[in-house]
């Protein structure tokens, strides 16, 4: 996948998140073979836009922080360019409009947790969660992600999905309390 970086980005770019985002882009086959332009930032954690010319796109960019770069950030940029890519082909057959990621902040939290845990390393910026589960976040990351799956085959269905999602998000807290602080004792069943 081409990938060019602004000449400010050269010039901060680290190996670490070189590597981190050439990695996460094989998670996204509708970017494959488009050139992605990369910049940095520092105001936000990050953000995403398309240039068009005549109707066309013609770039997709993503700017990042260099510094403590998550994959949930790269993931969240990229879900934006998928976002915008479904918005501009007015050709896409409707089968295949299903499978598009809706616009919205949420909704790009959403599918990008969904679509491998890789971008799971940091909670998202915009889906509403208990401060428990932002904070312990490791210890939630995979059942938020599990719902956020759920929620995305709710979207059929329900057009509330999203808050579905945060009341079941909200619900977690509830059921996964806080493990007592030292060596945890395992009790194990005899099996006979
Ligand atoms: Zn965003």
């Amino acid at each position: 996948m081409p990938l060019v970086f602004t000449p400010l980005m050269k010039k901060r770019l680290t190996h670490r998140a070189q590597t981190m985002i050439e990695r996460s882009l094989p998670y996204f086959p509708e970017l494959q073979g488009k050139m992605i332009t990369v910049g940095l930032t520092r105001k936000h954690l990050g953000s995403a836009s398309i240039g068009y010319r005549a109707g066309a796109i013609t770039r997709l960019i993503i700017r990042l922080k260099v510094r403590n770069v998550t994959y949930q950030t790269i993931g969240h940029e990229l879900t934006h360019l998928v976002q915008g890519l479904a918005r501009g082909d007015r050709w896409i057959p409707s089968a295949a409009v299903q499978h598009k990621v809706p616009s919205g902040e949420k909704q790009c939290d959403i599918w990008t947790l969904a679509r491998d845990f890789l971008f799971c390393d940091d909670p998202p910026t915009y889906l509403r969660m208990p401060r428990a589960v932002r904070e312990r976040w490791p210890d939630y990351a995979e059942s938020v992600r599990e719902l956020c799956i759920a929620a995305i085959a709710h979207r059929a269905t329900r057009r509330r999905y999203i808050q579905w999602l945060e009341v079941e998000i909200k619900k977690l807290s509830a059921k996964k309390p806080l493990p007592e602080q030292g060596p945890r004792q395992l009790f194990l069943p005899f099996i006979f």
